[in-house]
């Protein structure tokens, strides 16, 4: 038994008290994103926390819209919201339920309340109830309108909600504790008035709840068992409970489940990174990025279409932890999960991005022969390939030096270097334009190393990538560096972004070998020598290749722990 719970996380620790001392029968969890933004990689560490217990505790796991506020909320993120959880394997199978939807169930609730003495219609503006609220040190002040009677209470709440007045002119109020030491115990706003079309309930309602008030309703309407939020809401689980106690028990499905229990864990963050929902937002409104989905983001749409899959997502997640202290993961953990998931499962591809032509002057002209290539040498199962050679090829300008310094194993003049799979050549010349720039190389090849395997036991010690020209398919790749500057940090004095000037580069004239051809959205492969590549899901089409650099292929990052 002490050795079980060492393993696991606090919140499990939690839970298992609550089932073993009789309280929980059912783990039902939930994930509940405000439609205001798209996901991004904290809220994978959410939905994957909640619907991973509810799968541990073979219990029950919803998907829950919490869009209790339409200023900012819309149908287009309720939609990309979806298809990102999907795409993560969280199952919510039929229980997607919408805040909104219990609109009715809330407002009887805060009825109720007021029928209790405790709530109470308030004129304060929210300055004026900022004002009366006190400080740390100082406990607030009783609003005047608190000593209404219950009557005068439900007409003008029921004025509220019947259009009879304007924004900001009347709340309702919870009657808690003025002077308690915490202030989200005096006597917070529950219902305010906001004349706001909702993209669900249309114009139905001009008043609202507020989040502290509808959220522990929504999770006991749903007989959510373990309500696992951030941090943030430590300081509001008093409001929780005491809306649970006051209003929300009542509500529970199964009178013999317990009460939701509000459990916080600490909010990833990643080093350098920008994920906070609001200013992703900025990047986007500010045209700084090509959208939600641009690949330098860490949105899940974005970290998707860069290449990212779910399983790399997943076991960052678990490297993660689950804590209770507020921390930062280095951004090359996420890089060192993608390579992982995807080094075994991907072929082993040719590409070159920055092509220089090489001619073979000893082969034949007009000949193409096909060579059989090994897809992924530590992974048998993705078989061979065949892959076009012939007497033009394309190498990479950074694998030819005109005069190398010492150390240089690649192509220069009088060196010989193997054709990685295919032949060893020799460079014999080159040609330069105008400005100095080589455009061909020329080189003669050793039949006799076909295969790339040395015919005699003599040894090169530079092996590089090569494209047949002929069949060579044009590519645009694009590299991506982070999109702020790490070394000044995310932003600057007054607000704004440091942004990393580099943080995309294009390359238009790259070629990739024929085999890709038919290369579609979302394919990833590795490009020896290059690293993690996808094609890009947004811009690239048959007849323009586009792939994203998903993550070169080294690093210096090492598991802690490792
Ligand atoms: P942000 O401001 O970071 O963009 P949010 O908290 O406004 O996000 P919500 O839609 O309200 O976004 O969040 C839905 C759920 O995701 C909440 O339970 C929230 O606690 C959780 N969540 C949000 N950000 C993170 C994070 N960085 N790490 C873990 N969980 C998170
Ligand atoms: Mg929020």
């Amino acid at each position: 038994m002490e050795n079980e719970n060492v393993s696991k996380n606090f919140i499990e620790q939690f839970i298992d008290q609550d089932i073993e001392e009789g309280h929980c029968k059912t783990v039902h969890t939930r994930f509940p994103p405000e439609p205001n933004g798209y996901l991004h990689i904290g809220h994978a560490k959410s939905i994957l926390l909640n619907s991973g217990l509810a799968q541990k505790y073979n219990g029950k796991f919803n998907l829950r819209f919490d869009d209790t506020n339409p200023t900012k909320e819309k149908t287009e993120f309720v939609e990309a919201i979806k298809e990102d959880i999907k795409w993560l394997g969280a199952d919510w199978e039929d229980r997607l339920f919408f805040a909104s939807d219990y609109f009715d169930q809330m407002y009887e609730a805060a009825v109720k309340l007021i029928k209790k003495g405790k709530a109470y219609v308030s004129d304060l503006s929210a300055d004026e109830i900022r004002e009366y609220r006190g400080t740390l040190t100082e406990p607030g002040k009783e609003d005047p309108a608190g000593s209404r009677s219950v009557e005068e209470n439900l007409a003008l709440f029921e004025d509220m909600k019947n259009g009879k007045f304007a924004d900001g002119e009347k709340v309702l109020r919870a009657r808690i504790d003025m002077t308690s030491s915490n202030i989200n115990m005096r006597d917070p706003v529950i219902y305010r008035v906001a004349h706001m079309t909702h993209h669900r309930t249309g114009d139905k309602w001009c008043i609202y709840p507020m989040y502290d008030f509808a959220h522990p309703l929504e999770d006991a309407i749903e007989g959510i068992t373990h309500s696992i939020c951030t941090l943030e809401f430590e300081d509001h689980r008093p409001l929780y409970n005491w809306v649970i106690d006051e209003v929300g028990k009542d509500m529970i499905p199964d009178k013999d489940e317990m009460p939701p229990r509000q459990i916080e864990f600490a909010k990833l963050y990643l080093t350098n990174v920008v994920t906070g929902k609001r200013y992703i937002k900025r990047l986007v409104e500010e045209g700084i990025v090509d959208g939600w989905d641009d690949p330098r983001l860490v949105s899940i749409a974005a970290l998707r279409r860069r290449g990212f899959t779910p399983e790399s997502l997943k076991m960052f997640v678990e490297l993660c932890g689950i804590s209770k202290a507020n921390s930062s993961v280095d951004y090359a953990m996420l890089e060192y999960c993608i390579r992982e998931d995807l080094k075994m499962k991907r072929p082993r591809m040719m590409a070159i991005l920055d092509p220089v032509k090489v001619v073979i002057d000893n082969y034949p002209e007009g000949e193409t022969e096909y060579l059989e290539v090994v897809n992924n040498l530590e992974n048998e199962e993705l078989g061979v390939r065949k892959v076009p050679f012939s007497r033009e090829l394309y190498i990479d300008r950074e694998d030819f030096m005109e005069e190398p310094p010492k150390k240089y194993f690649r192509m220069f003049p009088g060196n010989e270097v193997r054709l990685m799979n295919a032949y060893f050549v020799t460079c014999n010349s080159f040609v330069k334009d105008e400005n100095g720039v080589v455009t061909e190389i020329h080189c003669t090849y050793d039949p006799a190393s076909k295969g790339g395997n040395s015919p005699d036991g003599r040894k090169v010690k530079g092996t590089i990538q090569w494209v047949s020209a002929a069949q060579a398919v044009p590519a645009e790749i694009r590299l991506y560096e982070n999109i702020v500057d790490e070394e000044k940090g995310v932003y600057n004095e007054d607000g704004s972004l440091n942004l990393n000037p580099n943080s995309l580069t294009v390359l238009k004239n790259c070629v990739v070998e024929e085999n890709l051809k038919d290369a579609k959205a979302y394919d990833s492969f590795q490009f020896v020598r290059q690293g993690f590549f996808c094609v890009d899901a947004k811009d690239s089409t048959a007849d323009h290749l586009v792939f994203n650099r998903i993550v070169s292929l080294k690093s210096s990052f090492k598991l802690p722990n490792a």
